[in-house]
């Protein structure tokens, strides 16, 4: 998979050798380039760059005092292993051509333009941090959430700590059946005993622990044969201990008949639900314990309730070519708690960037950023000068939309990488020029050495608690560990 976006050997030999000069002082000039973003994308684009493009140096700027983006804030505390990637993003951190600017955010301490008259070359990658909304009556009402807040609320985001989610109901609906909602039903429905292990806040454990839910809905608009969820996600619900998964059957109409027909990877899921389903024990007898229901065929247009949220009226719907189709027929279904979970979106954090407010994502072809009155179809022109905004590119989730795991994330930034290293090489990045980088006289940023600070100060507090770390979640408290941090 990765060979698809390596470029040839032969182009890597010449950017490698390419050595750039100043003209009055013959002295090489190094191609100085600057990372918005410290997720994952911003990660593997330094990763690819160092590799290929030897005499660069990089700038990688984060607006939180602390690295890894959604590695860090989003993916699950009871999925360590996934966190593994921060290895190498530290190897890449470490590497002495790269710094970590934190806590300087782009579009409040300094601008785009700034950026661009600093750096020979700047990219994007500062991922998708809203999330959608369902725009149906009573959305404002009292305990509808998103799974964003959530997931930043157990995973420390700073500014959600405060977030409190009322756990004293029974019920929780999650409105998706993605990853990211099964992620928070896990969550919800996991023993207290087992997330101690993780990294979960200690505040979001002690909410946890006096949890009163004990059914979780996963509502999707489709049917068992499009559930957004992966087999490995299923599996964990499935065997989760102290919970039961209950599916209702009548969603699995027709299900089995067309198994035999389905690509592997949906025949594998679509065999597990329809073993779990036919396990099931009769609707009479109650499950023991938690309850994960997943419900299809769903599509929330009413939250009911006067105050705070008390059920979700539903129309039912219908597949039409794989597509949901709504029917005369309404379902309400009362809840307690209710996440939407339907999708992250990127915004614009500066005017001076071509920005797709509908898809929301970066206007770009392939990773390199349209001139701003072009969109992603416009491909009629063909001067890059007149297409391309130079030395300006997008990675990650901010120019892909947010879809797709690290890996997919780490495909596109390998091969927006790539292109960068190719403009250098064949001077479509001009190096008229030595830049200065970042202005950082009076900037309070973070450096990697106050990072590491902030990392030992977690370890320490959590190998208290026994586990791997507690996060600190005050920015303030961040930027003291980090100011007595030596550079
Ligand atoms: C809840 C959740 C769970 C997930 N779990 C998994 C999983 O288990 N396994 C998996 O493979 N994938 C998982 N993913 C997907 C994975 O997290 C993404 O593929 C990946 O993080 C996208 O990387 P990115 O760098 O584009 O964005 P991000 O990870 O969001 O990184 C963007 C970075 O930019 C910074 N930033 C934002 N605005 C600015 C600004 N104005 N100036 C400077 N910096 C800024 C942010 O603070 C952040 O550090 C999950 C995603 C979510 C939402």
């Amino acid at each position: 998979m990765l060979r698809k976006v390596l470029p040839t050997s032969s182009a890597v030999k010449v950017a490698r050798k390419c050595v750039f000069r100043n003209a009055s002082t013959a002295a090489p000039i190094r191609p100085r380039i600057c990372i918005v973003g410290a997720g994952p994308a911003g990660f593997y684009t330094a990763q690819y760059i160092l590799k290929h493009l030897d005499n660069s140096d990089i700038d990688i700027v984060e607006k939180l005092p602390v690295p890894f983006g959604l590695v860090r804030f989003g993916v699950a505390p009871d999925h360590p292993e996934v966190k593994n990637v921060i290895n190498t993003f530290t190897k890449t951190a470490e590497n002495p051509r790269v710094r970590f600017l934190g806590n300087l955010c782009l579009g409040k301490d300094f601008t785009l333009e700034e950026l661009r008259e600093r750096y020979h070359a700047v990219l994007l990658t500062y991922g998708a941090e809203q999330d959608n909304t369902l725009n149906i009556p009573n959305e404002n009402l009292q305990n509808v959430l998103s799974a964003r807040e959530f997931v930043a609320w157990y995973n420390g985001l700073p500014g959600f700590e405060n977030l409190n989610p009322d756990l004293s109901g029974k019920s929780l609906t999650l409105l998706g059946q993605g990853n990211v909602a099964v992620d928070v039903a896990r969550i919800v429905l996991s023993s207290v005993d087992d997330l101690k292990k993780t990294d979960i806040t200690e505040y979001a454990l002690e909410t946890l622990s006096r949890s009163r839910i004990d059914t979780v809905h996963l509502v999707g608009r489709r049917g068992p044969l499009q559930a957004a969820f992966t087999i490995k996600e299923l599996r964990e619900m499935l065997k989760l201990s102290s919970c039961t998964t209950r599916w209702r059957g009548d969603d699995f109409d027709h299900v089995e008949e067309s198994i035999p027909n389905l690509p592997r990877p949906r025949k594998r899921i679509t065999e597990l639900m329809v073993k779990s389903l036919a396990e099931q024990a009769p609707n009479n007898v109650p499950p023991a314990g938690r309850c994960f229901q997943p419900i299809f065929f769903r599509s929330p247009v009413n939250f009911v309730g006067s105050g705070k949220v008390e059920a979700v009226e539903y129309v039912v719907n219908r597949l039409a070519d794989g597509r949901a189709v709504p029917t005369e027929q309404r379902e309400t279904i009362a809840t307690d708690l209710v996440c939407r979970s339907i999708g992250y979106r990127a915004v614009s954090v500066d005017n001076h960037i071509n920005f797709d407010a509908r898809k929301g994502c970066v206007n770009n072809a392939g990773g390199r950023v349209l001139k701003r009155n072009l969109t992603g179809s416009d491909q009629t022109i063909d001067d890059i000068e007149d297409k391309y905004e130079a030395g300006l590119y997008a990675s990650g989730w901010l120019a892909t939309g947010p879809t797709g795991v690290i890996l997919t994330t780490m495909n596109n930034s390998f091969g927006v990488a790539d292109l960068v290293c190719r403009d250098f090489n064949s001077n479509t990045i001009r190096l008229n020029g030595s830049r200065p980088g970042l202005e950082l006289a009076g900037r309070p940023y973070v450096s990697w050495n106050g990072w590491k600070a902030i990392d030992s100060e977690e370890v320490r507090l959590g190998q208290a608690q026994g586990k791997p770390r507690e996060k600190l979640t005050r920015i303030e408290t961040m930027l003291q560990i980090a100011s007595n941090a030596s550079d």
